[in-house]
């Protein structure tokens, strides 16, 4: 216990030699740019609802931004992967393979499309899917079959591998994507927490079939409540526009649809507000790659836990910063979590596995001994842009 107190002393002080005495959330949103203005804009355009330019110049520049070449904005990061999960043609009675690690809305959208989640391990390394385990474990539990991969136990097709990108740290999509494409899996990214991070010079959600993004208030960027469906595909990127539309045909005055689709759209004013964001981002990532830097001269000196740091290779946005505990201790770890709220420091432990959840419980799931440690293991703490300033 005394070891665990002189941690717990250490890691207060650290966290605040880098913010200040202040109280401190996890992550605030800033809008210190030009929010104020394209929101009053957009109001008195009248146009704040599910059609008007900020919707289209919003997608325009996270095309630019992300190299995708086609970007649909949404009311939600949820939203975003229901489609892009059913444009990847998962059907109901299908599975879908993510991580134990990761929020609830991945597992969620599994289920809205009436498939199953399936869910794998992860590795130290990146936070994201363990590449090798997946191919290890496919090999001993599947077979290809017509061309599908299907789960021996289940008898069910395995139609899409849905990594995420954690805490904006890329997950390996090079072997992931070598996992894909041996076992005829289709690829989409949650990268709802990597806006901004890169893997070499692709950006986090445009190496699969299909990528989404979040902007709800807690994320790199905020648009209020948002998200998008990133995709190379003409085809896919017209039917993520339908699909999000209630499926309305193109017409100057008939009102028709050709499908049951979904009232997604991302409404005008939200988008306002991401216009504005996106003009800050280059500024948000210097902030948060600061901070990254002044925490990791900061723990330089603690025993017994590790900043994480972006993969070799990688760029990550430092969505969150986050602090592993050398052993996974979940007496240490509660202790940490009182000792830094208590000093009026927000922290939160990683999300409780999706496999712990009462309505996943009963769910597939391939052996997770490293989701399971660094559940115990990874600690978030203060991370919002500006805590620290950039160098200029
Ligand atoms: C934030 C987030 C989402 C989407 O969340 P919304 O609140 O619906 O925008 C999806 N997956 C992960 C991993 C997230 O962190």
């Amino acid at each position: 216990m005394h070891a665990t107190s002189r941690l717990c002393a250490e890691v207060v002080a650290a966290i605040k030699t880098v913010v200040g005495h202040d109280k401190q959330q996890l992550h605030e949103p800033r809008f210190k740019g030009n929010e104020s203005r394209y929101v009053q804009d957009c109001i008195a355009s009248t146009f704040v609802s599910s059609v008007g330019p900020f919707v289209n110049r919003f997608e325009d520049e996270l095309r630019t931004l992300t190299g995708a070449a086609h970007a649909v904005a949404v009311v939600n990061g949820t939203a975003a992967l229901h489609i892009a999960l059913l444009l990847a043609g998962v059907k109901p009675g299908d599975e879908v393979l993510l991580p134990a690690l990761t929020f609830v809305a991945t597992a969620n959208a599994v289920a809205y499309c009436q498939a199953t989640p399936h869910f794998v391990d992860s590795e130290v390394g990146t936070l994201g899917i363990d590449a090798f385990a997946l191919r290890e474990y496919l090999l001993a539990n599947t077979v290809i079959q017509d061309g599908v991969c299907v789960n021996r136990a289940s008898g069910r097709v395995i139609r899409v591998l849905l990594p995420m990108h954690t805490f904006g740290h890329p997950a390996n999509m090079e072997a992931l994507l070598a996992v894909a494409s041996d076992f005829h899996l289709r690829v989409v990214e949650d990268a709802a927490e990597s806006l901004g991070s890169y893997i070499g010079k692709r950006h986090t959600g445009t190496l699969g079939l299909l990528g989404t993004l979040s902007f709800n208030g807690n994320k790199t960027i905020t648009t209020g409540g948002g998200g998008a469906i990133l995709t190379d595909s003409a085809e896919l990127g017209a039917k993520a526009k339908h699909l999000t539309t209630t499926g309305k045909m193109a017409h100057r005055w008939e009102y028709t649809h050709d499908t049951v689709a979904y009232n997604y759209r991302m409404p005008n004013l939200n988008a306002a507000l991401g216009v504005a964001q996106l003009e800050q981002l280059p500024r948000f990532l210097s902030q948060k790659r600061a901070l990254f830097n002044a925490y990791a001269a900061a723990f330089a000196g603690v025993r017994g836990v590790q900043l994480v740091h972006e993969p070799q290779s990688c760029t990550s946005n430092y969505w969150l910063q986050t602090l592993l505990l050398d052993t996974p201790d979940a007496a240490v770890r509660d202790a940490l979590l009182d000792a830094t709220n208590a000093a009026g420091l927000m922290t939160r432990p990683a999300w409780t596995l999706m496999h712990h959840l009462p309505m996943f419980r009963d769910m597939p799931r391939a052996p997770l001994p490293v989701a399971e440690s660094l559940a115990l293991r990874l600690i978030n703490i203060p991370s919002s842009a500006g805590l620290v300033e950039a160098a200029t």
